[in-house]
């Protein structure tokens, strides 16, 4: 199995003087086997990171991009800015921006062809509410955002975080992620064939230094997006070093 990957989503939270404190732990702290590790603070913290892990294999991450490379998008920031700010991986279609920005599938799509063209590597995220896996359409919902999100030839990673894992302390379960998994593998093998097989997968939902461990021993989890527990040193040291 190649490497697994671990990914901070630090959300809207990280003052400067946050984040320098973090980022140095997260540095100085950094098994030396470690898995691949990436970190996305909030835009306005990015060229404070940049030069922090100049000389550490922590890489950089963004947590959205525009699909234009310039123009009138009040707010907006387009993947060839990020990319220039030493950026090398974006979440796009997070559960909390399809919510609180309306953002669709096509959208989605749209930026994952707009970050891989500015040399980024897209982490689309994909996941079932509550009421969906309570009455079993889930996997229909997953197949659908599958269809829709992921651009003809994608290269990227998936994220699955199921909305009612996220921020809650409840992950899923064991059993809930290794069958998710394995119908997102099928999913994705029969929606883009070979390539389909090289698609890594990540779990993400209350992923903390307790669990972390089992959520990544389970088959086709190819690392997990963490978000509360990111912001603690100790907590995400924890986690990369449960990763292989
Ligand atoms: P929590 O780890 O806080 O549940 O958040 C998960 C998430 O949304 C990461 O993108």
């Amino acid at each position: 199995m190649s490497r697994q990957i671990i990914v901070g989503n630090w959300k809207m939270n990280g003052t400067r003087q946050d984040t320098q404190v973090l980022v140095e732990a997260l540095v100085n702290g950094l098994p030396a086997s470690a898995p691949d590790v990436v970190i996305c603070p909030p835009f306005t913290q990015l060229a404070l990171v940049q030069p922090a892990l100049a000389s550490s294999p922590i890489c950089l991450g963004a947590q959205d991009c525009h699909k234009d490379v310039s123009g009138a998008h009040t707010g907006d920031i387009s993947a060839p800015m990020l990319s220039e700010l030493g950026v090398s991986y974006v979440i796009l279609g997070h559960s909390e921006r399809r919510q609180e920005h309306g953002e669709l599938d096509e959208t989605v799509r749209e930026k994952a062809v707009a970050a891989t063209k500015a040399g980024l590597t897209p982490i689309i995220c994909i996941g079932e509410t509550e009421d969906q896996r309570e009455s079993g359409e889930h996997e229909d919902v997953l197949g659908w955002q599958i269809k829709g999100s992921l651009p003809d030839g994608f290269a990227g990673i998936v994220a699955y975080e199921p909305i009612w894992a996220i921020g809650t302390g409840l992950a899923a379960t064991t059993d809930q992620i290794a069958q998710t998994m394995a119908f997102l593998r099928a999913e994705l093998v029969r929606q883009f064939g070979e390539a389909g097989k090289a698609i890594k997968i990540l779990y993400g939902g209350s992923v903390n230094a307790g669990n972390a461990v089992s959520v990544l021993s389970i088959p086709e989890v190819a690392g997990a997006l963490v978000g509360g527990a990111s912001l603690k040193a100790d907590a995400f040291l924890s986690i990369v070093s449960a990763a292989s």
